[in-house]
């Protein structure tokens, strides 16, 4: 174990400038001290049994101690690392922290881009089906989905295309090269979830796991970076501004944001986010997921996503 002192010089404000968080290293990692990241964005630190919660007046986040499941600000997002004691403190992760976290909580340590241009990612098509259900199967959902996000992107002003736009397959590997060639400012993919286990439904988003940390569903770190590596900060943002929309507007089960390691988010040319709408595996759901109504309220709930991604571009 080490204990160090790490400045945040990223905080455009002078307060926070010269702000000093305490880390150590435990197992090779880098934690920070929550009461420090209290103290950072002027929060109460209050650690109970197994749980530790930092407040104020309209945020609340619940940190779990070993166990990578947290909510922030009422949304439930899997860090990297489990939250972990220290002594007698609670630490998290610095990666966590500086990667999820800060660029969730706070627009200013999300690095400036341009947000106009779009690129949506039916996921499957053609011959490759995806997910089936009893009634449908995911290609035609994400399909239907990706026309109506279209529709409302462009009413908001965003210049929208898509992997494909009609029910043909288009290899994975040729989706994120599309987005590059034709210069898009983010890359949204649109999928349903399948499991064994009909009784599990949800929404779930995905980013890509930063170098040298695990997918949510692995506990071994990927350690070389990726093209969407670049974009850890916005993605992060993204991937939380889009989930809380859409969980908010159909009260939709909230499985999480989650990290991955798919070859879409891997080699994404800008920020990106892969979304799970619900689970073809679940009657109820897959009912809701296959309907007009349902699939308008998502495509909206998606886009005001969006609007607040590009208004964090400007905190
Ligand atoms: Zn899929």
């Amino acid at each position: 174990m080490a204990f160090g002192l790490f400045l945040l010089l990223l905080a455009p404000s002078p307060a926070r400038a010269a702000f000093k968080m305490r880390s150590v290293t435990v197992n090779g990692q880098t934690y920070v001290f929550l009461r420090d990241v209290a103290t950072y964005y002027a929060m109460r630190y209050a650690p109970q049994k197994g749980l530790t919660v930092l407040s104020s007046g309209r945020s609340r986040l619940d940190f779990t101690i070993d166990k990578r499941e947290c909510a922030l600000c009422g949304v439930t997002v899997h860090l990297s690392f489990a939250p972990t004691v220290w002594q007698t403190e609670t630490v998290m992760s610095e990666r966590d922290f500086l990667l999820l976290l800060d660029p969730i909580l706070r627009g200013a340590a999300v690095p400036k881009q341009k947000v106009s241009r779009i690129m949506l990612d039916p996921g499957h098509g053609g011959r490759d089906v995806g997910g089936i259900g009893k009634l449908y199967q995911e290609k035609t959902i994400t399909l239907a989905l990706s026309r109506r996000l279209t529709e409302k992107l462009e009413k908001y002003g965003y210049v929208v295309n898509a992997t494909r736009t009609s029910d043909v397959e288009v290899d994975l590997e040729r989706r994120a090269p599309l987005a590059e060639n034709w210069r898009a400012d983010l890359f949204i993919s649109l999928h349903c979830n399948l499991t064994e286990a009909s009784e599990v439904k949800g929404v779930e988003t995905f980013l890509v796991a930063p170098e040298g940390t695990p997918s949510t569903y692995s506990n071994s770190p990927k350690v070389k970076s990726c093209s969407g590596n670049r974009f850890d900060k916005q993605n992060s943002r993204l991937a939380y501004e889009v989930h809380r929309s859409v969980v908010a507007a159909v009260g939709a089960r909230d499985r999480g944001i989650k990290h991955a390691q798919f070859a879409v988010l891997r080699s994404a040319p800008c920020p990106a986010a892969l979304i799970e709408i619900g689970f073809l595996s679940n009657r109820d759901e897959e009912k809701r997921i296959g309907s007009a109504d349902h699939q308008d309220k998502i495509a909206a709930a998606i886009a005001a996503g969006i609007v607040k991604y590009r208004q964090s571009m400007n905190e």
